[in-house]
């Protein structure tokens, strides 16, 4: 990245830490024995793997045999959905909200097209489900309910324990998607009250390619791949020893940070906020106002399109994103933002600025510069935003 560049898409992913990747670098250097084999070099990197175990479950506070190293997040989310589900053997239903994440909205319609029943629950215009509407959605065949603790594009948080309590007292299992949420959020598993939960490291300072799963114990899940026996036999495959190192010391680092990291991101987030509401005209936040992740700031821009906003900001070398795959009118808008009933003639001017640790007041100063009068011009441009 360019030094002069304004890095604003921490929601997207995060660069690896330096304590992060010094963590690693032995294991993609000389220890890079297999936890499986026998001898020295092989016993090494297991424990490497155990002690990273031992010290995530630490923060999260649970047994080190009720964490499972994944790929990435979105592995976490399909063994954890797909594997409490197909585990009773049969069909069943499953309760989830509009606003997931596509990693467990395909993975139910998945479900969906294998014969089980999926109830997709309506938010409220902040983008938060209603408890109630979860209880009342439960079924004598239900077997799971899913909501994810933080949204990616809009930043709203769900009331998870409330929503874990409900399920517990009614026998169903809970899985939440705490991708966004790991960082900014505490993480612990007691307190939430999951059945499962799926993490990813390059949300929170590791590299892409490494998650967690944590399941809880006496939980049955069917696999999701065939092979060893590796990760309590819930996934196969050697293990990937430097970037398992690297999930551990990040989780750590977010865990004793996590107050100072929410502080700073939220001045800053609030000084993103103010700066744009102020001096563009027809722009609104979208999400709850305080329910929110610290770091997220999403807004729409009345009769323009994301895409010209985001290339403008990406000519000054600003970096940042619309939050999902859709930034134009030619395109289906974003589900979240349909989900949550944000108006048509500002739902494709919607940006995502999402700062992080290496965020400064500089670099906010920079963007409250230049995107108002980028999106003023836009607007003047606009027949919609040039109508009211
Ligand atoms: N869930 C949420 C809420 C996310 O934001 C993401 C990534 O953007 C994922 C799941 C998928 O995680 P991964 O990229 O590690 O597969």
């Amino acid at each position: 990245m360019p030094s002069e560049a304004v890095y604003m898409d921490h929601a997207a992913t995060t660069g690896v830490h330096p304590e992060v990747l010094e963590a690693m670098l032995p294991y993609l250097g000389p220890q890079y024995g297999n936890p499986s084999s026998a001898h020295q070099l092989g016993q090494a990197a297991r424990r490497a793997v155990s002690d990273a175990r031992e010290r995530v479950a630490q923060v999260l506070r649970c047994s080190p045999s009720e964490i499972t190293f994944t790929s990435c997040g979105t592995e976490s989310i399909n063994l954890g959905i797909k594997g409490i589900m197909k585990a009773a053997g049969g069909t069943g239903h499953i309760i989830t909200t509009a606003i997931e994440h596509h990693a467990v909205l395909h993975t139910v319609e998945q479900l969906e097209r294998e014969g089980h029943e999926v109830s997709v629950l309506p938010v409220s215009p902040e983008g938060i489900v209603d408890p109630e509407q979860v209880s009342a959605a439960i079924r004598p065949d239900t077997r799971l309910i899913s909501v994810m603790y933080a949204n990616n594009e809009i930043g709203t948080l769900q009331p998870v324990q409330t929503i874990a309590q409900i399920a517990r007292d009614r026998d169903v299992a809970f899985h939440s998607d705490c991708v966004q949420a790991a960082g900014a959020l505490s993480i612990d598993v007691q307190d939430l009250g999951v059945t499962s939960l799926a993490l990813s490291g390059h949300k929170f300072y590791a590299p892409k390619g490494v998650g967690i799963m944590y399941l809880r114990e006496g939980t049955m899940i069917e696999t999701q791949q065939q092979g060893g026996g590796q990760e309590h036999g819930n996934r196969a495959g050697t293990e990937n020893v430097p970037y398992i190192v690297g999930i551990a010391v990040a989780l750590e680092r977010a865990h004793v940070r996590r107050d100072a990291y929410n502080a700073h991101c939220a001045a800053l987030r609030d000084l993103l906020l103010d700066g744009l509401l102020r001096a563009v005209p027809h722009s609104r936040v979208n999400g709850h106002q305080t329910k929110r992740l610290p770091n997220n700031a999403h807004l729409s821009f009345r009769g323009v399109e994301a895409q010209a906003i985001l290339m403008g900001l990406d000519l000054k070398s600003i970096y940042a994103s619309s939050g999902s795959a859709c930034v134009s009118a030619s395109l289906e808008p974003s589900h979240v933002l349909t989900a949550i009933g944000v108006p048509r003639d500002y739902i494709y001017g919607s940006v995502r600025l999402s700062v992080g640790e290496a965020t400064t007041r500089e670099h906010v100063a920079r963007v409250l510069n230049y995107l108002p009068p980028l999106v003023r011009r836009l607007q003047a441009l606009s027949p919609v935003a040039a109508a009211s």
